[in-house]
């Protein structure tokens, strides 16, 4: 499994985020469908296979966590709303926050410095439901991409213009530079080139761009500050 609920704080996490905490509790993390008991698996940096979750004693019943396999494997050729709506859980919202410590002037953690403790989102993801709030746009490009025909499902993300998937995420063109005047989420194939480390930046080439006599000459680069 790619997310499940953090016990303490009710709030759903990419098994990816594991990444980025401290002291993973091997305890600490349940099923977003039914409650289960699941182990974050493979998250130290040094594994080879991506962090995920496992559900070592099983699923409880009704979980529509494990039906989602065979979903997104009929989603790949069809739309699967129905007139219920979206059949699966999916991410609704962007909310991004900091979760790295917050020290004090002497450097000792603060005691609402943890993540579980800084809870900004409300008491609706304590119960299993159907829409949840994302902390990466990990979670919310998956659901993108393995639900090509129901792309018209609710989505918000603080400063981007749209209000469903279809919306918010955009393709790049694919032959020339264009300026966008509005925000979304671009796309776009990543070239073959190495990745460009310069200072504070790093910068990946895409695959997009303007193009002459079949050369790339103005590829579109994404510029990811990594400062801090
Ligand atoms: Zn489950």
């Amino acid at each position: 499994m790619e997310s499940a609920r953090d016990k303490c704080t009710g709030e759903i996490i990419d098994a990816e985020q594991l990444w980025g905490i401290e002291r993973v509790d091997p305890l600490g993390y349940e099923c977003r469908g039914c409650g289960a008991l699941v182990t974050p698996c493979s998250y130290r940096l040094e594994n080879k296979v991506r962090p995920y979750f496992s559900a070592k004693n099983g699923h409880n019943d009704n979980c529509d966590v494990e039906g989602e396999a065979e979903l997104v494997k009929r989603a790949q050729k069809q739309r699967v709303s129905t007139r219920d709506g979206f059949p699966a859980s999916f991410p609704d919202r962007l909310v991004l926050r900091d979760t790295r410590p917050v020290a004090d002037a002497d450097g000792t953690p603060t005691a609402a410095a943890s993540a579980k403790e800084r809870r900004t989102d409300g008491a609706s993801d304590v119960r299993p439901n159907r829409h949840w709030a994302a902390q990466t746009i990990r979670p919310i490009c998956r659901i993108f991409l393995n639900y090509p025909y129901d792309r018209d499902i609710p989505l918000s993300i603080p400063g981007i213009t749209g209000g469903t998937y279809q919306h918010i995420f955009h393709s790049l063109k694919s032959s020339r530079i264009i300026t966008y005047p509005e925000p979304h989420l671009f796309y776009a194939p990543i070239s073959w080139k190495a990745l460009l480390t310069e200072g504070d930046y790093l910068e990946i080439q895409l695959n997009y761009g303007e193009w002459k006599e079949r050369k790339l000459i103005h590829p579109y680069r994404v510029k990811v500050s990594w400062r801090n």
